[in-house]
């Protein structure tokens, strides 16, 4: 075959006869005018990754050289899948009769809407690196996938986005302000296990900080970031400059009603219309179908889903769990603030949202009383000064600051639901 190049192709299947449906799909390969399979690795058991529990799956690679595009390529693996029974659209991670997956195509690297080369997530699964092995492909000298894109101009990531659109993916945004930790990475793994494009924003907004705030200390250990997000598998990470998000005379403010009243509301005045503000702008610039946010900004949640409801935006807004470190405390990019002696004293936000939880399971229902026995915590810990104990519709918000001793104040909150685990 004149100019042909080197392909390889995953094989996988869970549903049905196994062997006999990846048999199958080498068949009508063979038959594709512009394929020449040359080789089929040993076929392994894998278990699944992600999705609902499932059969495990029977793996495999194959070697072939062809004269067609990655695109005719492709389409034809997916006509092959269709063929033996896979339905279209097909969700993520779902069980299958046949999994054909373009891995490698020469030494192509590529990123379109609905073809990235080499596969985004190849050299994370064992189960397609163990029969590339058997293949004899030297993974060391294999090109590496393009992930993540970084995009400064705003005007960038919207034609990457509408891209992703016109190829018919879901689209994950998770919005940041960097200094990431799992906390953050917990966001990019649920967006990643159902949106077929994850987009991640860096960008320390200072819409959302008050005069007096920490804007400039604001930690921002850049290329930590990235790699943190590269391991996470995102698509894309925006990182843009003050003047590529607000221009130069940028005036306008989003403005929420009664859920930015109050607690942050209240001791950080204009930080919701901030958040709200930048949150827009990205909801406009990269058109998420999803978009996640942690709940331990609890209050930040309840706007920026009110904002999604009154402006219309077709988003799904998902709340994704606090994760803590070991000893409760919730993991957060002020935390690397507090002197050693701080940071031991500050569980004790976790302990008086554990303490009023316990309350409330015990039947305890009044307001007052739960708030009451929370501000008790917090004051029997010296170095924490309570900014507010608040609860409100089965919830409980913490809010206070630690001094430190170089009189350096950082401020930590914390929430927590009463009503389910
Ligand atoms: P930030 O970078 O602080 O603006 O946070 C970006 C996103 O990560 C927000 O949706 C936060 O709620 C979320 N987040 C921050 N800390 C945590 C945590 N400990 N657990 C889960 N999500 C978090």
């Amino acid at each position: 075959m004149s100019r042909a190049v080197v392909a390889y192709l995953g094989v996988g299947a869970n549903l049905g006869d196994r062997e006999a449906n990846i048999a199958a799909s080498i068949d009508r390969l063979r038959r594709v005018p512009g394929v020449e399979v040359e080789a089929l690795s040993p076929l392994h058991e894998s278990e699944p990754v992600g999705g609902a529990p499932q059969a495990r799956f029977l793996n495999g690679a194959v070697r072939l050289r062809t004269s067609l595009s990655p695109h005719a390529l492709l389409a034809i693996c997916q006509a092959i899948e269709r063929d033996l029974g896979r339905p279209t659209p097909h969700g993520r991670n779902q069980p299958r009769p046949i999994d054909l997956d373009l891995l490698l195509y020469g030494d192509l690297t590529l990123d379109s809407s609905d073809l990235q080369l080499p596969h985004p997530r190849l050299f994370d699964r064992e189960f397609v690196l163990r029969p590339l092995r058997a293949l004899g492909v030297d993974l060391a000298a294999a090109p590496r996938p393009v992930r993540p894109v970084l995009v400064r101009a705003a005007s960038e990531f919207a034609a990457l986005s509408s891209s992703w659109w016109r190829g018919g993916c879901t689209i994950g945004l998770v919005p940041t302000m960097g200094a990431l930790h799992a906390g953050h990475a917990s966001l990019v793994q649920a967006a990643r296990a159902e949106c077929d494009r994850v987009a991640a924003t860096i960008f320390v907004n200072p819409l959302q900080f008050g005069p007096h705030e920490d804007l400039a200390l604001y930690p921002r250990p850049f290329a930590a970031d990235l790699a943190l997000l590269a391991r996470e598998g995102v698509d894309a990470v925006f990182a843009p400059d003050d003047h590529e998000m607000y221009g130069e005379r940028f005036a306008s403010r989003i403005s929420v009603g009664a859920e930015a009243e109050g607690m942050e509301g209240a001791a950080r005045a204009g930080h919701f219309a901030g958040v709200a503000t930048v949150v827009a702008k990205l909801f406009v610039l990269a058109r998420p179908t999803h978009a996640y946010f942690g709940e331990k900004d609890g209050q930040q949640l309840e706007v920026i889903e009110r904002l999604t409801l009154d402006l219309g935006f077709a988003i799904a807004i998902r709340r994704c769990p606090t994760v803590r470190a070991p000893d409760g405390l919730a993991l957060s990019s002020r935390n690397v603030y507090l002197s050693p002696a701080d940071r031991a004293a500050a569980p004790v936000l976790h302990r008086a949202l554990a303490d009023v939880k316990q309350a409330w399971v015990g039947g305890e229902r009044d307001a007052d009383a739960l708030e009451r026995r929370g501000q008790a915590v917090i004051a029997a810990e010296p170095r924490a000064k309570l900014d507010y104990f608040v609860v409100r519709d089965a919830r409980a918000f913490v809010a206070a600051r630690f001094v430190g001793d170089g009189g350096k104040t950082t401020r930590l909150i914390d929430n927590m639901p009463l009503d389910r685990s």
